[in-house]
């Protein structure tokens, strides 16, 4: 896959608002928040969307997001009245960086159907 401007945040080259990281993930502020709390959630590897994971193989990076998930929402204090985990796959879904990430928005109500 093709560099995203993710890569540059994991190499530390621009800037971010690094809320956890540890050796497989790294999740930061988005720079447009949609929720008072909307944190970015990305594997380190270079991972385009959601359609290039091989199960076997990446089924470690995906629990890894996922516990991410979890403690990040703790940290911040969303986990209790809950919160929303969004991953846009593809042009019809919504992907603007092709690198593959999930979003986790909390801190207000949440309606359905999504935009
Ligand atoms: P997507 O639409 O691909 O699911 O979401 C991409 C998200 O990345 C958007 O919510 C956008 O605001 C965020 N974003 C894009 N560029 C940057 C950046 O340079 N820094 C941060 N922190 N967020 C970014």
């Amino acid at each position: 896959m093709s560099e995203t401007i993710f890569s540059k945040i994991i190499r530390k080259e621009i800037p971010a608002d690094i809320v956890f990281e540890n050796e497989f993930i790294l999740a930061f502020k988005d720079i447009n928040p949609k929720a008072p709390v909307h944190v970015l959630i990305i594997p380190k590897e270079e991972i385009s969307t959601v359609t290039e994971l091989n199960g076997k193989e990446d089924a470690e990076i995906l629990v890894q997001l996922f516990a991410a998930a979890n403690e990040i929402a703790n940290a911040m204090n969303v986990d209790k009245d809950g919160f929303r985990l969004v991953i846009n796959c593809g042009k019809n879904g919504g992907q603007e960086v092709n690198h593959l990430h999930m979003h986790l928005l909390g801190g207000r109500q949440m309606t359905w159907p999504p935009g």
